[in-house]
């Protein structure tokens, strides 16, 4: 990720063994001790390859923290690759098993208490994670204003947007009357109940509400009717 590395020699030693780390130039990975080689970015050929624990180190040397009643907050003012100059993705891959997902970043987490990570989820170059200790308690309210337990300083966010509270093991989300509303992000296929309507569902800027009409089991009805009539003749 330094701009100073030389790409030339990347080439030469990925050329020979096929994988090369573009920090330290090494072309073994290893994977007892959990270094693996990730593809974290958009770079291509020989320089797409990096160790977790190189890429570690350069995104702690940028972070900056604090600590403050039951919440840690970190920040990056440039999360991207100083290269391809795209984001870097958070949950990479190692190279060599795909399968095995990693949280990019290594950090502190409470050991013995419930908590939760939440990432900034907009696009631009810095970054954003809390993590959020339900051990300290139970509430934690976001919103723009600096007295919020997370405060964003975003106009679309509400002085005072939404509220996390952990109950019986779950987390739920409770909208504080914000002005755009709290959305949860949709990370698979959306199920609408049988009986029922899901809650709106936001594309850009348009709101879309799904409501399932019972038209199958009009069907089924009718032909059960036409069935029975038949088998009395
Ligand atoms: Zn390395
Ligand atoms: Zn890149």
């Amino acid at each position: 990720m330094d701009q100073t590395l030389n790409t030339e020699a990347v080439f030469a030693i990925a050329q020979e063994s096929g994988k090369c780390c573009r920090i330290c130039l090494e072309d073994e990975e290893d994977m007892q001790s959990g270094n693996p080689f990730i593809t974290p970015c958009k770079c291509t050929g020989s320089m797409k390859y990096i160790h977790l624990k190189c890429l570690r180190e350069w995104t702690d040397s940028k972070k900056q923290f604090q600590s403050e009643k039951g919440i840690t907050s970190y920040y990056w003012e440039n999360l991207n690759c100083e290269l391809c100059k795209n984001g870097l993705d958070l949950v990479v891959r190692s190279a060599s098993e795909p399968d095995k997902a990693i949280f990019l970043l290594d950090l502190e987490r409470p050991v013995d208490s419930p908590y939760m990570v939440l990432e900034s989820d907009i696009d631009c170059a810095s970054k954003a994670v809390h993590i959020v200790n339900f051990g300290v308690k139970q509430v934690f309210q976001v919103g723009r204003r600096v007295n919020n337990d997370i405060s964003i300083s975003d106009i679309s966010v509400s002085r005072a947007q939404a509220s996390f509270l952990l109950q019986k093991g779950k987390v739920h989300l409770l909208d504080l009357d914000s002005k755009f509303g709290t959305f949860i992000k949709i990370s698979g296929p959306l199920k609408i109940p049988r009986d029922g309507t899901v809650s709106p569902v936001q594309i850009e800027k348009k709101c879309f509400f799904f409501k399932r009409e019972p038209r199958f089991s009009q069907c089924n009805r009718f032909f059960n009717r036409v069935c029975g009539r038949g088998s009395k003749a």
